[in-house]
């Protein structure tokens, strides 16, 4: 038997870990529940895992426990990376750390290992567009489990016509199946966070739920919900010269209201942009 890796609170003491705000660092020390978030992720076997931020390694100890092949650990804070120094000997031949800005890493680039599953406690200051850069390579990805801000889980997961439905939404319901988890207290974490957080589960479609180009898409969400009070007919005019030939086209009411349509209107959208955007 292998001697037991040293408690957390020994590494967070060991390697000097003062929590940083800037970089989001509110560490998860309760194997059990690293172990939960694990779960959540489903059957880990054999497969290649992105875990972005392992901090002091709570969560990493926690998939290395799995059957999984390999782990991949990308991490920005020096003292963190020092501190998986043990886990690095223990797992030599599964687990590797990427120094460095997760913004930065290519998970396409890990394309020869077949499609990766992503496990995270996010950084909550760099949690939406890792989540949008992920969306733009979701080819790549078998599943995703990542612990959000629950505000911004809650976008994530809504249903047309709610206050939390938005952008976020539909460009992640378009590509991924997404479902809550559970959450997760503040009280969970050290230093705790001021918000309650939330594990969600997004599972990659295997074919979008309508076709569209993601950057039109981006950018009709963008227009439609950055005036989401107003009607489309006017929300859209910021974004092409007749928003109303564009939401005919679509078959939409030039008087419906973003929140209220479904994430397949906003492709028809999309798919009209790309027309009109189009070189003659
Ligand atoms: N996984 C650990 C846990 O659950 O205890 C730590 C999670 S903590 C919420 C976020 C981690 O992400 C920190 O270790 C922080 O240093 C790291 N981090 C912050 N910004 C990052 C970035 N841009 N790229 C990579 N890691 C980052």
């Amino acid at each position: 038997m292998p001697e037991p890796l040293p408690p957390l609170r020994e590494i967070i003491a060991r390697y000097g870990i003062r929590a940083r705000r800037q970089l989001g660092q509110h560490f998860l020390l309760d194997l059990n529940l690293c172990r939960r978030i694990v779960r959540a992720a489903g059957d880990l076997a054999g497969k290649t895992v992105v875990e972005i931020g392992p901090g002091p390694g709570g969560l990493t100890r926690a998939l290395l426990e799995t059957e999984a092949a390999r782990v991949i650990a990308v991490e920005r804070d020096p003292r963190c990376i020092d501190a998986l120094s043990d886990l690095s000997r223990r797992y030599a031949n599964r687990f590797d750390v990427v120094a460095g800005d997760a913004l930065d890493f290519d998970i396409s680039a890990l394309a020869g290992t077949g499609r990766v599953a992503v496990v995270a406690n996010l950084p909550y200051n760099v949690a939406t567009p890792l989540l949008i850069g992920w969306l733009r390579n979701v080819d790549s990805i078998s599943a995703m489990t990542l612990m959000f801000q629950k505000e911004v889980a809650e976008r994530i997961v809504a249903a047309p016509g709610t206050g939390a439905y938005g952008r976020l939404t539909v460009v992640a319901q378009w590509l991924c199946e997404a479902r809550r988890a559970f959450d997760v207290a503040p009280t969970a974490f050290v230093p705790p966070p001021r918000v309650t957080s939330t594990v969600v589960n997004l599972l990659p479609r295997g074919a979008p739920l309508a076709p569209a180009d993601m950057a039109c898409l981006e950018a009709v969400t963008a227009a439609a919900f950055g005036r989401r009070r107003k009607m489309l007919r006017s929300a859209l005019a910021s974004l092409v010269d007749d928003p109303e030939a564009l939401l005919e086209q679509a078959g939409i009411a030039a008087t419906a209201r973003a929140e209220t349509l479904p994430p397949e209107a906003f492709c028809a959208l999309a798919r009209g942009l790309a027309r009109i955007r189009a070189p003659r």
